[in-house]
């Protein structure tokens, strides 16, 4: 059975890039019926902001992904907080010392920065730690860390001479498979050489606490952003330090803006706060995210989590980078809101209605009729916000426009005040129809009986009533308003425009 795992550092918000990671590994493990694992590495404190933690947890339940085992729920390899678990790192740094996988570091934090301020200014090209302290003695480093000496634990890099079996032909290279990207070698030269595994203050880094979770958990898989290749050259060495067998690793392809550099806040929205702010459906969101780097059944687009959970394959995923189109999401995001029913609508964009004041948040009437309004906008709108933008005429009567908007094109005031009580006259059958076909119906006939143009007969009948020539559909607005509030509306514009033509 799979196991893989999403590992966020709550060191910023979720944005598209981990949220596609969390996907993938959600949709692998739902397709093999496996599990999927929610780790929080929240190890780096200075980093650490309970607000991400909570950002987290939100952006989850608002996108509906759920996590068989992890914060909140629990699960046999509990605590799935890492700053909760640092005895066990201590104890694993310490079998890594007792190996002599690692050593202790008793250089201080001012010598560090002195190496690399020195290396900057020869230009050296070197770069990380020199190694000062990877040949001190057994005893010695017993008795400095006995006497209280601050120390960091330091991983053991195989080098040239190094008992350790990854060394080929002389020189010591890590090799592995990436399940994407296949057979990958490293020169262990060029691994960062001898990084920290614990900080003088107990506190593991990433890599030590990474790897010891992933194994403890029982990790199959692990599917994580390309950006983590460069490091699983020192997780394998790692992995070896402790006799353990590395789980499979599977790098993602990147994910790019239209300019082919990697997607940033230069291109558009990137967190998904961002996304949920500008009304984007969280059914959008992941149908897109899921098609960004792996691909499904050529020219279909719209796939249900259901299908996709069927559907994912490590065999669908491309090594081309994929391209981020927020052209695209848009498109996707119209299509979700077609889908939607009435109330889901009305619901998921009540908090715009609210903000842009069409009717207060408790006022149960005018939510009915926002609800009911929904079948007038649902086919033109692509964001959730722009759904309220259209509909304020439903709920307070629009400013009067000035006569000349009720005009139609080479005519005159005379020619619109005899449309509009034309047009009046059909505010009652229209309020009464049942449907648009009925209605059109009704307003074909007295059009022709008039020998007026049907555009012309609505017009000014459109403008009274919504305050607009371009407005969501006119009979469904009447039938909305009912016959009396509409009625209003009409002798409201015929007075002034009879006022005007005075
Ligand atoms: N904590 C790492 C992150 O923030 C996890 C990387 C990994 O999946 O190994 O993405």
């Amino acid at each position: 059975m799979n196991r893989d795992r999403y590992a966020p550092s709550p060191t910023g918000l979720q944005h598209i890039g981990g949220i596609r990671t969390a996907l993938f590994n959600y949709l692998f493990a739902r397709s093999g019926g496996g599990a999927f694992i929610l780790r929080l590495e929240d190890t780096d404190r200075s980093r650490y902001d309970a607000a991400y933690e909570q950002n987290l947890f939100d952006t989850f339940r608002w996108l509906g992904i759920e996590w068989d085992e992890g914060p909140c729920v629990g699960g046999p390899f509990a605590p799935y907080v890492q700053s909760q678990r640092l005895a066990i790192y201590q104890k694993y740094a310490a079998e890594l010392l007792e190996k002599k996988r690692a050593y202790r570091c008793f250089c201080s934090a001012g010598r560090l920065e002195k190496i690399r301020a020195e290396r900057e200014a020869a230009r050296s090209g070197e770069t990380g730690y020199d190694r000062r302290c990877r040949n001190i003695g057994d005893e010695e480093s017993a008795s400095r860390a006995a006497a209280g000496e601050a120390f960091t634990v330091r991983l053991k890099i195989p080098l040239e001479g190094d008992p350790d079996d990854s060394g080929e032909g002389g020189e010591q290279v890590t090799r592995f498979t990436d399940r994407l990207l296949g057979a990958i070698e490293w020169k262990n030269a060029d691994i960062n050489p001898d990084p920290v595994l614990l900080k003088s203050d107990g506190f593991p880094t990433y890599h030590l606490a990474n790897i010891i979770d992933d194994h403890l958990m029982e990790i199959t898989h692990v599917l994580r952003a390309q950006e983590w290749l460069s490091s699983t050259p020192l997780h394998v060495i790692l992995y070896r330090s402790f006799g353990w067998t590395p789980p499979e690793f599977c790098h993602l392809p990147m994910v790019m803006g239209a300019d082919g550099k990697k997607l940033s806040k230069r291109h558009g929205a990137t967190s998904i706060d961002e996304f949920r702010r500008q009304g984007y459906l969280p059914d959008a969101l992941i149908n897109y995210v899921a098609l960004l780097g792996c691909s499904y059944e050529e020219g279909k687009d719209l796939y249900s989590p259901a299908e996709l959970e069927k559907l994912f394959s490590l065999d669908k995923l491309n090594k081309a980078p994929a391209v981020f189109d927020y052209k695209k999401l848009e498109w996707y995001n119209g299509q979700y809101i077609r889908m939607k029913t009435n109330a889901e609508l009305a619901a998921a964009s009540l908090p715009w209605a609210v903000e842009q004041g069409l009717f207060e948040k408790d006022d149960g009437g005018s939510f009915a009729l926002y609800t009911a309004a929904m079948e007038l906008v649902r086919e033109r709108a692509n964001y959730l916000c722009e759904l309220p933008e259209k509909l304020g005429y439903l709920f307070a009567e629009p400013p009067l426009p000035a006569p000349e908007e009720f005009i139609p094109k080479k005519s005159g005031l005379a020619a619109a005040i005899d449309l509009l009580t034309l047009g009046k006259a059909l505010v009652a059958p229209i309020a009464a129809s049942s449907c648009d076909g009925e209605a059109e119906a009704l307003v074909k006939a007295r059009s022709e009986a008039s020998a007026v143009k049907l555009g012309d007969l609505l017009m000014p009948l459109r403008v009274s009533i919504t305050g607009a020539r371009v407005s969501p559909p006119l009979f469904g607005s009447i039938r909305l308003l009912g016959e009396d509030a509409a009625l209003k509306r009409v002798d409201a514009a015929l007075a002034a425009l009879k006022k005007a033509a005075l």
